[in-house]
């Protein structure tokens, strides 16, 4: 594995739902600060933050094989003016899995957010869920109880755990359209002017600490026809021109001086147009398994299946039960997989530890190299998807108030996103946090 996904800290998530952390043990690799202690209130570095996430958005859109899609002059400035990295992601790369890391703070071992699984308590296949384990904080819930005030555009990682419809302190709206709408209600926020949320037009009574702007255009035209997507340079161009016209607000409003900015995406992705999902389940067969795959959209097993495949294109997950359910048949069935041309990795209990994945996965997870895959869908069309190791990595742009100019980024991730805005703010991160502050970048004051 070449880029595995910071470990930062030692941390289990108990059967009553609690969480517990056990230690924060950095790794000797990153010496940088383990705490994220908060400025005092009031000095600040910025007095607003504002958060594009771009679903999708690949950081090879800004360096590296799809650079010249779209020229990206607005995320440029940013970047020039501030400080870029390239950041990991969280494991597995689903996006309400990977955008609650960026909202909590803590790794899906914590708060549990699962993509692409069979869950054991339903009986069910799962693709995405809105999931929080109890008790564990967003940053939504950590700025409200800190009397900052925050908006969260599209960004649903948080709604209903820490934002609502109508709450002026922590708000939530679904503008809906595409990044254009998103950024029309940033810009109202930025004028004073009401926002419609959930149907109520609401007038929050200033522009609020913390907005958070959601985009999928990219992600959306990269499901549909991979880095090809005719529509794709489209999409790109249409996300950065938004961050331009929020800054322009931003300007207007006379706020530019003292908002920092946080330009990031959930992760990136993969191409796919070879299957490999039949020669899977042909080797498990082999062995004399009674194999079944079930739907991600809720498919239920049959009582009898002893192994029970979620197949996306880029994971497959793997539940062994009754009594195939055994350490020495996961040894088995991961050495034999492995051994597939076209297999990047197998994934086992202990790998998933090691990369703090939730405990929710099945024993086995199954990962392809590009363009191989493990979706049911064989139509042999170009098409990009995620969920896997290599597309866990994310851009990661830090510019504005409070931000230090050319600090590379490095060995920085999504689980660092709350620690850091909160640090931006001068304010304690999310209660169960495992971040860091992305502290060499961000000014003392
Ligand atoms: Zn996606």
């Amino acid at each position: 594995m070449t880029h595995p996904i910071r470990r930062s800290s030692a941390v289990k998530a108990v059967a009553a739902g609690a969480v517990v952390v056990l230690a924060a043990t950095a790794l000797p690799a990153t010496p940088a600060v383990s705490s994220p202690a908060a400025t005092a209130s009031g000095t600040r570095p910025a007095q607003h933050v504002i958060m594009f996430d771009f679903d999708g958005f690949d950081p090879r859109f800004l360096n590296g094989r799809y650079a010249d899609l779209a020229e990206l002059p607005n995320l440029r400035a940013l970047i020039e003016a501030g400080t870029y990295g390239v950041a990991d992601g969280s494991y597995s790369s689903y996006s309400n899995s990977s955008r609650t890391t960026t909202a909590t703070g803590a790794y899906p071992a914590v708060h549990r957010n699962t993509g692409y699984y069979y869950n054991h308590e339903s009986d069910r296949g799962v693709s995405q869920e809105r999931y929080i384990e109890p008790g564990v904080e967003t940053i939504a819930h950590s700025l409200k109880r800190q009397d900052r005030t925050s908006a969260y555009l599209q960004w649903y990682a948080v709604q209903n755990y820490g934002a609502t419809y109508g709450d002026p302190a922590a708000l939530y709206t679904q503008p809906g359209g595409n990044c254009e709408a998103r950024a029309d209600q940033a810009i109202a926020l930025l004028r004073g002017e009401p926002v419609n949320s959930g149907g109520t037009m609401v007038d929050p009574a200033a522009i609020p600490d913390l907005i958070t702007v959601y985009c999928d255009d990219v992600d959306g035209a990269l499901h549909d026809d991979g880095f090809s997507d005719p529509d794709l340079p489209a999409a790109l161009a249409r996300v950065d021109a938004q961050i331009g016209r929020v800054r322009d607000a931003a300007r207007e409003a006379g706020i530019l001086d003292r908002t920092a900015f946080l330009v990031t995406a959930d992760h990136g992705a993969r191409e796919w147009t070879i299957p490999l999902l039949p020669e899977v389940l042909d080797r498990l067969s082999g062995m004399g398994f009674k194999v079944q795959v079930i739907s991600s959209s809720g498919g239920v097993p049959d009582p009898t299946s002893e192994i029970v495949i979620v197949a996306s294109p880029r994971t497959a997950d793997i539940t062994l039960r009754g009594g195939a359910d055994t350490a020495k048949n996961a040894r088995r069935i991961a050495k034999l997989i492995r051994d597939i041309p076209g297999i990047a990795a197998v994934r086992d209990q202990q790998d998933l530890r090691r990369l703090n994945a939730s405990d929710k996965l099945g024993d086995l997870v199954v990962e392809p190299v590009e363009p191989y895959h493990l979706s049911t869908l064989v139509d042999g069309a170009p098409r990009a998807s995620h969920g896997a190791l290599p597309e866990a990595q994310v851009p990661m742009v830090l510019s504005g108030a409070g931000v230090r100019r050319g600090v590379p980024l490095r060995n920085v991730g999504l689980v660092d996103v709350a620690a850091t805005i909160s640090a931006l703010l001068g304010v304690q991160p999310p209660a169960n946090s495992q971040g860091r502050v992305m502290r060499g970048a961000i000014k003392r004051s």
